[in-house]
């Protein structure tokens, strides 16, 4: 996916701040962060977005959420966290690489949105 964003960040050809690496997936700090600590995991298979979870690709998802509660705490996470994935138009993704968003460090909105 040489046009795709994230696939250049995972290429190296974009730099991000990363926090863990392996060789699944990557984890970033948003270069927009929308709280103290804002997080980007992404697999390094191009999923275009959770409606593109299959069978056959669902093992990197699985890592990822196997990996998550480690990745915020190397991001200096300690009081709990929001996980969230954008997927398509209605909820405004705009990166169309499947990525989850790590939000914390500070005591967030209650919301269900
Ligand atoms: P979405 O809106 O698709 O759920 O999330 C995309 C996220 O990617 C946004 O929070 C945005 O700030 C972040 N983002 C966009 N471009 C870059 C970039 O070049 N580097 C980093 N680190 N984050 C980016
Ligand atoms: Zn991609």
């Amino acid at each position: 996916m040489t046009d795709c964003l994230f696939c250049k960040i995972i290429a190296g050809t974009i730099p991000s701040n990363k926090v863990y690496e392996d060789d699944d997936m990557l984890a970033f700090h948003d270069i927009n962060p929308e709280a103290p600590v804002h997080v980007l995991v992404i697999p390094k298979a191009h999923i275009p977005s959770m409606d593109g979870v299959t069978a056959e690709n669902s093992c990197a998802v699985a890592k990822i959420f196997e990996k998550i509660p480690e990745i915020a705490k190397m991001a200096g996470i300690t009081n709990g966290y929001r996980l969230i994935s954008n997927c398509g138009e209605d909820a405004g993704q705009t990166v169309h690489h499947l990525h989850f968003h790590i939000v914390g460090g500070t005591k967030l909105p209650v919301h269900i949105v």
